[in-house]
């Protein structure tokens, strides 16, 4: 899969590490976990939109675009993060966010919402649940045209085929430094949401044997809704990219660890973020890794995985939002 043919910027100038948490593994008693530490990618606070934003905004550059225009979450990392590279190109930037029953939108909240206007964000444009997104950045879209400005919209978590190709290089980044490292990772686990991250690194490895190792841990669907979601965007993105498809058992997402719904805490993500910092000093997050990381905890103790086994955890970002979450992460303190 030659992606060079697809223009990109480059928002992080070296690879990003592959750590092993010996804490961690001891703890757990085995697997050999890893972790990929996208939280380290470039622009403002990292995280996994970062690489998607760099086929996307190279993208709206080469369309001639003066405005990115997207949507979230009143907490998004998609959102700080499109803002971010919007900053850094010298383009505006105009957010829908989407208030849910548990996230109400406040203006003055912490986490990412601090930082969409710190970096300046054009336009906030609060919508309620339920609310055809797509159908409100039409509207910002069309109130540009009028201006004789010209936007760019960019879909939910940067997930269409162009920011998938971000997960693409991620894939092979990760196969290099296997090589590098003379370790074989026998399985990944990523979080999975809009599900660009997930159908990037399926379609990535898809040709070595690695392609059927990749386990979504969903933050917002059921097992059936997301690897629906997933295969729907790798048929987009392979018939973009001209190139066959894959075999549907490569497509595995686990809904197991949700919750009650989409940001809303567990006591299991509490644990896993806990657990995590107390071992190792890493932060994960609330809405993704923290899910993601209890997910892969209670997959160790069903005893899915060998002893022996080497996991690769991709640590897709999302720490600002932490700050947003300290009464849930104190009040289960004991
Ligand atoms: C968006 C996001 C994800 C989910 O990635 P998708 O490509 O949307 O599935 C995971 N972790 C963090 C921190 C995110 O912001």
């Amino acid at each position: 899969m030659d992606l060079t043919k697809y223009p990109k910027r480059k928002y992080t100038l070296s690879e990003t590490p592959i750590e092993k948490l010996e804490n961690l593994t001891k703890v757990l008693g085995g697997p050999n976990i890893f972790m990929k530490r996208d939280d380290m990618l470039g622009l403002t606070a990292g995280g996994n939109k970062t690489r998607k934003l760099e086929f996307l905004a190279a993208d709206a550059l080469e369309q001639g675009a003066d405005t990115l225009i997207t949507c979230g979450g009143v907490q998004s990392n998609h959102c700080r993060l499109t803002l971010a590279a919007a900053v850094r190109e010298g383009l505006k930037c105009q957010l829908v966010l989407e208030e849910t029953d548990y996230s109400l939108y406040n203006p003055k909240a912490s986490g990412n919402n601090l930082l969409y206007h710190l970096m300046g964000a054009e336009k906030i444009k609060v919508t309620t649940a339920g609310h055809d997104l797509a159908e409100d950045m039409q509207e910002l879209n069309e109130e540009l045209a009028r201006e004789g400005r010209k936007g760019y919209m960019i879909p939910v978590g940067g997930s269409n085929e162009t920011g998938t190709l971000g997960y693409i290089a991620c894939a092979k980044e990760i196969i290099g430094q296997s090589g590098d490292m003379a370790i074989t990772f026998d399985h990944i686990i990523t979080p999975s949401g809009s599900g660009g991250t997930q159908a990037g690194l399926v379609a990535g490895f898809s040709g070595s044997d690695r392609g059927n190792h990749v386990i979504g841990i969903n933050v917002s669907r059921n097992r059936e809704e997301q690897e629906h979601l997933i295969r729907d965007l790798l048929e987009r993105t392979f018939s973009f990219l001209r190139t066959d498809g894959i075999t549907k058992e490569a497509i595995r997402c686990y809904g197991d660890y949700v919750g009650p719904g989409y940001a809303i805490p567990t006591p299991e993500m509490v644990e896993a973020v806990q657990l995590v910092a107390r071992t190792e000093g890493i932060l994960l997050d609330p809405v993704y890794t923290g899910k993601a990381m209890a997910g892969l905890i209670d997959l160790v103790r069903q005893g899915h995985f060998k002893r022996n086994e080497n996991v690769l955890f991709i640590h897709t970002g999302g720490t600002p939002a932490l700050y947003e979450y300290s009464s849930v992460m104190l009040s289960e303190e004991n």
